[in-house]
């Protein structure tokens, strides 16, 4: 597959030029892929670097602005809990946790995704699916992954699991972008199982899947679990465009009061089974306006 015409290629960059001659009918993205794996010549680590790496750089990256936006006092305005804004000792504690976890719990798991991945029938090769293709496996996952993460989270909440299980996450009363993976290691299996386990069973049953399609929908799904706890509720989110997008003003509520709002990224489970507590924007309205009637009377 690697047309050769240097000797021997070292560095990434003799393999990227190196392959870029001979594949003109390939993009910049997908030559830039065949040339780690063709670097790297193992396939099992060049996945498995690549998938912790991106990893830890959309999470940390994602996280980032907010905590930069909680030194800013103008953003205070669109603070859902303004009152219980974290510290950075606060965060950092939770940042050691979380990477203490990917290092220890997430990082064995990465090493066995190539095997299991190729024995499912994921797609490693180039060229990359269409847009198209990509596009409804990755609103599929979305809206499977809510279902599952609905039922179990649900199920967590039950007196024995919450306490077992769950309550580290809920350390967090007024949670930030950072407390998104804040969580005991059964937990993180349990619902992970709805982001990664999700594509690898639609994998085994279509044979259809490609491993980029699957890296563009772990980045979302964590820009959205990023987002939903950042605990920053803006004019521009995305659920005042799509009604029915959960993201902070749905989760943060979640952790305010403990009980309901279940789902991640859609409102129809919780609306559809009672378990919708409002949003932070209707409570706040509702605040308002109760604090209006009580004192015109
Ligand atoms: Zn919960
Ligand atoms: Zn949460």
């Amino acid at each position: 597959m690697l047309n050769s015409t240097v000797a021997s290629p070292v560095t990434y960059t003799d393999y990227f030029n190196d392959i870029s001659q001979y594949n003109v009918h390939l993009n910049v993205f997908e030559r830039a892929w065949m040339a780690w794996y063709a670097y790297m010549q193992n396939d099992v680590l060049a996945t498995g670097i690549m998938s912790f790496t991106l990893h830890e750089l959309i999470y940390f990256g994602r996280a980032l602005p907010f905590i930069i936006m909680d030194k800013i006092p103008y953003f205070r305005r669109y603070k859902i809990q303004a009152q219980k804004m974290p510290t950075l000792s606060e965060q950092w504690a939770c940042a050691r946790l979380v990477l203490l976890s990917h290092f220890t719990v997430e990082l064995p798991q990465i090493w066995l995704f190539h095997p299991m991945a190729q024995y499912t029938g994921l797609s490693t090769t180039v060229p990359f699916p269409s847009w198209v293709t990509m596009a409804w496996q990755i609103s599929l996952f979305f809206v499977l992954e809510d279902a599952w993460h609905y039922w179990l989270h649900r199920a967590l909440h039950t007196p024995r699991l919450y306490k077992m299980i769950h309550k580290l996450h809920h350390q967090y009363s007024a949670p930030f972008g950072l407390a998104a993976e804040y969580a005991s290691p059964l937990e993180t299996m349990i619902l992970a199982f709805g982001s990664v386990g999700i594509p690898i069973v639609f994998c085994a049953i279509t044979k259809n899947l490609h491993i980029v399609t699957m890296y563009i929908w772990i980045v979302l799904r964590l820009f959205q679990a990023i987002d939903a706890h950042s605990g920053y509720e803006f004019p521009w989110s995305l659920h005042h465009f799509l009604p029915f997008w959960a993201g902070a003003d749905h989760h943060d509520v979640h952790h305010e009061k403990f009980l309901g709002n279940y789902a991640s990224s859609f409102r129809w489970w919780d609306a559809a089974l009672d378990t919708d507590i409002g949003s932070s924007c209707g409570n706040a309205k509702k605040r308002a306006a109760n604090a209006k009637l009580e004192k015109s009377q």
